[in-house]
């Protein structure tokens, strides 16, 4: 006797609806993708227990007249593609036309539907893949389904389903993707009978992002837009002090529809390199359009991923127009001062009068050369210097403070800045290191005495392999004897580290993360850690001169707001805050 038999529909249905059905927030994803693609202005979501009792989605689009109603639960029943022409260039979010047929296998499911042509409409239900006749019904125009009790004949996956709140976190999720991605429609979404959020149709986009997340995350995000080669990206960043352990406010729209892209997603954090700590991940709302003949649709199950005929193009845009945005804006934190830390207290407002006081009387001092050698202050600690012409017009922001040996406080046009002075020399240090290790090789002088240390084998062995990477950092070692080397030439841009630590710090680092990393990510991960060492640290008292190259710097490096590690370098107060907090307006 033979083994293998044909499967009835109703089974295949079944096997379909284990990859497009995974839980409650995939119903609520087709039907509205249904609705969205019947014209909806507006779509209204009721879900009981996470979905798991009842998931409900009324629409106002077109409806469907009997003949339709009745069909469009069998499998692969579509009115949106015809033939093969029309799958390469697919305009609608659904097109397979199993969708409905793989919800009504493992569910109870209840429809409604209304076309404006008919004085009435129709409802047919169907019970896990067991249709009852198709029967008149009083109706509005347009489409209600109820999805009830999924799973429910099937324990093996009801069991899997996780708990109403997990549920409903999934399914907010997939509204939320669909609201963002469809600002005209008005969408309402409710649990058991408590509304989630209601929103009208035609917001901006920041409005909904304000109404779906927060207005904190909506207020700082940076709108800009390109419209090159036949891409047209619009998109809102978040600044790096929004920046997050996950991916979770990165959303990425493609003609409307949510995907994921490892492409885009990489130039996301391309854009971002530098300004951000390489583990977090900034918030982006990504709105790509182009033609759909340009990118194939038909690649993934739940249709989240597409396939770009040219991601390179995707990728070089998406990374020049977030770049370039990112470049011309000032990502210097904001301080935000919270109510209670700040009193009206004699003593608080006798610190602001002497500080504008500090301001007033401290007039901006010359330029001069930077000499951050240990040990090369040149002048007493702490006092301004007036060396500019005396009756020269004032340049604006030019007075400074520094405080405790670490924190710098300057003044600039809206108010000050407290710059973290080793975070800012750090990202400066790394800028120029970057500039020059590209170019060529690092400039290095040969040093006084050859300073010598002891190795084991294995780190003789790092030293061998990472020859070339040594070379274009500008250091030159010399054997002196079997397990000692010698330092003859150290790079002139990290004369503020010590040679010896340095070189054993980075065979370390190159001993640990070589095998790991490309030739790239290691000599950016040098790169970072000679910054770090060679930058003034905190607690070291600088020169007026210093301090003012350390200024005039920050305004030529790029990323200046941000240390290599992402941590800000810069916190701004403006008067208007203080004048705020301290009750003067
Ligand atoms: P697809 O969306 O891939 O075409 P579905 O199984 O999701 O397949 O839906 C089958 C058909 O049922 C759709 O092509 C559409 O014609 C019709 N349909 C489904 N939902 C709606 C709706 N809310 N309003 C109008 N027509 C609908
Ligand atoms: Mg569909």
């Amino acid at each position: 006797m033979s083994r293998i038999i044909v499967l009835d529909q109703n089974m295949v249905n079944m096997i379909a609806a284990g990859e497009v059905i995974e839980r409650p927030a995939s119903v609520v994803k087709e039907l509205i993708e249904n609705s969205i693609d019947a014209g909806a202005t507006k779509i209204t979501i009721a879900v009981e227990d996470g979905g798991r009792k009842l998931i409900s989605v009324t629409d106002n689009g077109c409806g469907m007249d009997t003949e339709d109603l009745a069909c469009a639960f069998e499998s692969h029943t579509t009115s949106k593609v015809r033939t093969s022409d029309d799958l390469r260039a697919i305009s609608t979010l659904g097109f397979r036309g199993e969708a409905l047929a793989s919800v009504a296998s493992v569910a109870q499911v209840r429809a409604v539907s209304r076309t404006a042509d008919e004085l009435a409409g129709n409802c047919v239900e169907i019970d896990c893949g067991e249709k009852v006749s198709v029967s008149p019904t009083s109706a509005d125009v347009g489409t209600t389904i109820a999805v009830r009790d999924i799973f429910y004949k099937l324990p093996a996956r009801r069991k899997f389903l996780k708990t109403a709140n997990t549920e409903m976190t999934h399914v907010t999720e997939q509204v939320t993707r669909i609201a963002l991605g469809n600002t005209a429609i008005e969408l309402a979404l409710s649990h058991n009978g408590k509304n989630v959020f209601h929103l009208a149709g035609g917001q901006s986009i920041p409005s909904r992002i304000a109404e779906l997340f927060s207005p904190e995350i909506a207020d700082g995000l940076l709108e800009t837009e390109s419209n090159e080669k036949g891409l047209h990206i619009l998109a809102y960043l978040g600044r790096p002090a929004i920046a997050t352990t996950s991916s979770r406010l990165q959303y990425i729209f493609l003609n409307g529809r949510f995907i994921r892209d490892k492409f885009i997603s990489h130039a996301v954090k391309e854009a971002y390199r530098g300004s951000i700590d390489p583990s977090r991940f900034p918030a982006a709302f990504l709105f790509i359009e182009m033609p759909c003949e340009d990118y194939d649709v038909n690649v993934h199950p739940t249709k989240v991923e597409v396939r770009f005929y040219n991601s390179n193009l995707v990728h070089s845009q998406i990374l020049a127009c977030i770049r370039e945005k990112l470049l011309g804006t000032d990502l210097d934190t904001s301080a935000r001062i919270p109510q209670q830390t700040i009193s009206t207290s004699g003593r608080d407002s006798r610190i602001v009068e002497a500080m504008e006081d500090f301001f007033k009387r401290h007039r901006p001092a010359g330029q001069r050369q930077l000499d951050f050698k240990p040990g090369a202050g040149r002048e007493s600690p702490g006092r301004i210097e007036h060396t500019g012409p005396a009756q020269a017009p004032e340049p604006v922001g030019r007075n400074f403070l520094q405080i405790h040996d670490s924190f710098i406080i300057a003044e600039d046009e809206a108010g000050f800045a407290i710059i973290d002075q080793h975070a800012l020399h750090e990202r400066i240090i790394y800028e120029q290191l970057l500039k020059r290790v590209h170019n060529s090789k690092l400039e290095s002088q040969k040093l006084l005495v050859p300073q010598s240390f002891g190795l084991t084998k294995s780190q003789l062995d790092t030293i061998e392999n990472n020859a070339e990477l040594l070379e274009k950092l500008g250091i030159e070692l010399v054997g002196f004897g079997p397990k000692t080397i010698a330092i003859q030439a150290f790079p002139v841009l990290l004369s503020g580290a010590e040679p010896v630590e340095f070189l054993r710090d980075l065979i370390d680092m190159l001993t640990e993360k070589a095998s790991t990393l490309d030739a790239d990510g290691l000599l950016d991960e040098v790169l970072h850690m000679a910054a770090c060492k060679a930058a003034i640290k905190a607690g070291h008292k600088l020169t007026n001169g210093e301090i003012e190259q350390l200024l005039a710097d920050k305004q030529q490096v790029e990323h200046s707001s941000h240390c290599p590690h992402g941590r800000p370098t810069t916190i701004k107060f403006t008067i208007a805050e203080l004048e705020k907090q301290f009750k003067r307006t």
